[in-house]
């Protein structure tokens, strides 16, 4: 581990600011201590697996989408995991019921093949049931998890009552980016769905895209709604947020390699856009680039643009006081979720290293990539 200054960090890099972390973690910790919910960290936004520490004093748990992430919550995490598959593979079920505190499944089917099996080999192990509430407002159809023709949990037109004598919690994802309205929105469809089925169970587990540490978002409504609940139901409350977690705390940085001129000034940067920052194209969404303004905005504009052979690897235009010049660093916001989890070594390109400013202003170097992590994952 190499221990260095934000100016000597190696580029591209990933720099997480622990201290900004742990003021997300402390909203979290408002929010469970006031509501009596349990949280857990979906790992499918934020997987940093060396900084789990800090996490771990304020969370429950991780949430996991299958085998990898479920083994990567029991060893590094070490709370409780609770793992969800759209769909399990009959030859992972025993060693995913060995580490997990709670399996869900997406379809009556999946839970009638593998439950008790599961069951078997972890008799501690809760059994859930994830369902579709049938509403969402969710902002983008991609990110949508109850769009038409969603593969994402049980309608209750297939809501099979043969499984509930086994059941022991119901759970919904259905928000991205959303604020406590829109939950509240989502209960009373789902109650309205599935009320007659809630009384039966231990938990509830209302998923994740709960914008919670978002300037504005409506922190105590969110518990409100989940005491309103419990107090209804008599039931253990989950929520999972992955993004929430890691938003705005942490950057990447990036160095421009040259700049070309095509009808407008393009700076090619050693990073890119597809490879390392992939929801930049496909939500798609335009990051924040400190000092940098709209196009036109400062007297500078440029386009940024990765460095791979893809004629769309393109962040934006972004304008500047001063002119860039080969060499300077370029530093994109809000870069800790959903990119490293997401990150390929798509055209050869180098993953960016992976760096935590710790919270006496020490930087350490985690991790570093090189040709072996192109070459190792393929053949
Ligand atoms: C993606 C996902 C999450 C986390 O969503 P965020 O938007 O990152 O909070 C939680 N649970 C499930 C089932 C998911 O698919």
């Amino acid at each position: 581990m190499k221990r260095t200054k934000n100016t000597s960090l190696p580029s591209p890099c990933w720099l997480l600011n622990e201290s900004l972390l742990i003021q997300n973690l402390d909203v979290m910790q408002k929010v469970k201590e006031q509501s009596g919910a349990k949280i857990l960290l979906a790992l499918k936004g934020y997987a940093l697996w060396k900084s789990f520490d800090t996490l771990r004093p304020y969370l429950d748990g991780c949430c996991a989408s299958g085998l990898h992430e479920a083994k990567l919550a029991s060893e590094e995490f070490q709370k409780e995991v609770h793992t969800y598959a759209p769909a399990f593979k009959e030859e992972e079920i025993a060693e995913i019921a060995e580490i997990s505190r709670h399996m869900v499944f997406n379809s009556a089917a999946q839970f009638k093949r593998f439950a008790q099996k599961a069951k078997k080999i972890n008799p501690q192990l809760s059994l859930g049931l994830r369902v579709n509430p049938e509403y969402s407002a969710s902002p983008k159809e991609i990110y949508n998890p109850c769009g038409l023709h969603s593969r994402l949990g049980c309608t209750l037109a297939n809501f099979d009552k043969s499984i509930l004598t086994d059941l022991d919690g119901l759970h919904f994802h259905a928000l991205c980016e959303q604020d406590a309205d829109a939950l509240e929105a989502v209960l009373e469809n789902f109650e309205e769905k599935f009320g007659a089925y809630i009384p039966k169970m231990k938990w509830i587990n209302f998923g994740g895209g709960h914008h919670i540490t978002r300037k504005g978002y409506d922190v105590d409504k969110l518990i409100h709604l989940i005491k309103q609940f419990k107090k209804k139901y008599d039931v253990d409350i989950y929520l999972e947020p992955g993004e929430a977690i890691g938003w705005e705390t942490g950057t990447l940085i990036a160095t421009v390699l040259d700049i070309v001129h095509n009808g407008l000034d393009i700076a090619i940067l050693d990073t890119s856009a597809e490879a390392h920052m992939p929801d930049t194209i496909i939500m798609p969404y335009r990051a924040n680039v400190r000092g940098a303004g709209k196009a036109g905005e400062k007297a500078h504009t440029y386009r940024l643009a990765g460095n791979t052979c893809l004629a769309g690897d393109i962040m934006g235009d972004y304008s500047f006081d001063m002119p860039l010049k080969i060499g300077d660093r370029v530093i994109f916001e809000d870069q800790m979720h959903y990119t490293m989890v997401k990150a390929t070594t798509f055209n050869g390109i180098k993953l960016p290293s992976i760096a935590i400013e710790r919270l006496n202003g020490d930087i350490e170097v985690v991790r570093e990539f090189g040709y072996e992590d192109f070459k190792e994952r393929l053949s």
